[in-house]
């Protein structure tokens, strides 16, 4: 049989698996019934569905981009705009579906890794609308250079604790986050922000993340719209799995991977674990996947201008699907996204994250292959507010550099802090 969706006791061909100490087995057992169980649960997905519609802001439109269309040539494109879904990406998908499983299995209590923040903003967002506890464990330097979203998930309620070992970036706030699952297994529920680590979590993240996939075959069908590619950026490759998942068992249309080719190909300028030379076959974090190692098996430094694609490891769902052909992988530069920026916000008024914008680049390259009566369908993961600090340097650095000395300038007037505190305060 070919890759099909679910994975064969925890695998998908050699990758996935459940590589974990002993005391995790349990937990990941548990949740594995669980989840089956929810999903047969018309009571729990209706739930769902109307926090979908009502919460999240489903579904989220299916766009025709004239202006791209014409000036690329080629076939018609389109962009899923999955960065309209409330918190401005698509992560609050599986946050909040396992957020509610967690509910349905009496925990209060929510742990989650962030590397960049998108997916503890997610999670924190979640568990303040389901009235849980929520704990992010976030790489220390990560807690530092990413203070927009930390404030945020501070003010969803959250509390945000910095990790102090190893690199102190993304997997060593996942360490301590499988630390902190271990020893409260009963009352805790770890939200996994990708589908990637132990089973089963690829095949619950892709689940929850699938309801794109599924809502884009149903606006092409009603809308006679006839699909010959769909293209989506791969982090951890949550939200390409979703988008790609009913479409995995036929042969069309063709389903195209992006991951982040930073400024180069050299060890350390990219991520780019199916493209470039780097990639190999490994056990990290719990499951049997393709990673950026070095000789000996260790990770290697990663380096991407969208911190959600800056990640040494690929979703083992993926690694498969990408061996066996069905999924082609290919790789943006950092420039060549920053363009692809450039380009949908002049062009149809449409702002890409970094990480989408890999996204946009690849299909401005393939729309030129595919003829005019098909459509190009590139998902657009998230909106790109988020990134202001990343792009303005880039687009506008001497305004940007005397705007945040103005801010400091504005912010060390002790009379003005004052001021904004005494009006927090009084509101509160
Ligand atoms: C986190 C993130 C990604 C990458 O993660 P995947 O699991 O590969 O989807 C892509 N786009 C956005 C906007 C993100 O926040």
């Amino acid at each position: 049989m070919s890759v099909s969706s679910y994975s064969e006791n925890g695998f998908f061909e050699r990758y996935g698996g459940r590589y974990v100490a002993e005391v995790l087995s349990r937990p990941l057992e548990e949740l594995d019934l669980a989840f089956r169980e929810a999903m047969s649960d018309r009571a729990f997905l209706d739930e769902l569905d109307v926090i979908r519609r009502d919460y999240i802001g489903r579904e989220t439109p299916l766009y025709f981009a004239p202006a791209a269309t014409k000036l690329l040539g080629g076939a018609q494109i389109y962009i899923k705009l999955e960065g309209l879904a409330n918190t401005g990406a698509h992560k609050i998908n599986n946050a909040m579906g396992q957020c509610l499983l967690a509910r349905r299995m009496g925990k209060r209590r929510i742990i989650a890794e962030t590397g960049a923040g998108q997916h503890g903003l997610a999670t924190a967002a979640a568990c303040a609308k389901l009235g849980l506890e929520c704990t992010i464990y976030m790489g220390e330097v990560d807690v530092r250079r990413q203070q927009p979203n930390v404030a945020a998930m501070e003010l969803y309620g959250a509390k945000v604790h910095p990790v102090t070992s190893g690199s102190r970036t993304l997997k060593d706030a996942v360490n301590e986050a499988m630390r902190d699952w271990a020893a409260n297994p009963d009352t805790t529920h770890y939200v996994l922000g990708s589908a990637l680590g132990p089973s089963p979590f690829p095949d619950i993240v892709r689940e929850f993340q699938s309801v794109i996939g599924r809502e884009v075959k149903r606006q092409a069908e009603e809308r006679g719209i006839k699909i010959g590619a769909m293209v989506a950026c791969v982090g951890g490759g949550s939200n390409s799995i979703g988008f790609f998942e009913p479409f995995i068992n036929s042969k069309e249309p063709r389903l195209i991977g992006v991951e982040a080719g930073g400024t180069g190909p050299g060890i350390g300028e990219n991520a780019s674990r199916m493209t470039g030379g780097a990639g190999r076959e490994g056990i990290l974090q719990g499951y049997k996947s393709r990673f950026l190692l070095d000789e000996d098996g260790q990770a290697l430094p990663t380096r991407s201008i969208s911190a959600g694609l800056d990640y040494c490891g690929i979703g083992p769902q993926l690694a498969a699907l990408g061996e066996s052909g069905r999924v082609e992988f290919t790789s943006v530069l950092d420039r060549e996204a920053l363009d692809a920026v450039s380009f949908f916000a002049r062009n149809e008024g449409i702002l890409f994250a970094l990480e989408s914008a890999h996204a946009g680049a690849a299909a401005m390259r393939v729309a030129g292959e595919i003829p005019g009566d098909q459509a190009v369908i590139i998902n657009m993961s998230g909106r790109g507010d988020k990134d202001v600090f990343i792009t303005s340097p880039v687009f506008r650095p001497s305004e940007w550099t005397r705007f945040l000395r103005a801010e400091i300038e504005r912010l060390e007037s002790a009379s003005d802090i004052h001021e904004a505190k005494s009006m927090a305060g009084e509101s509160l």
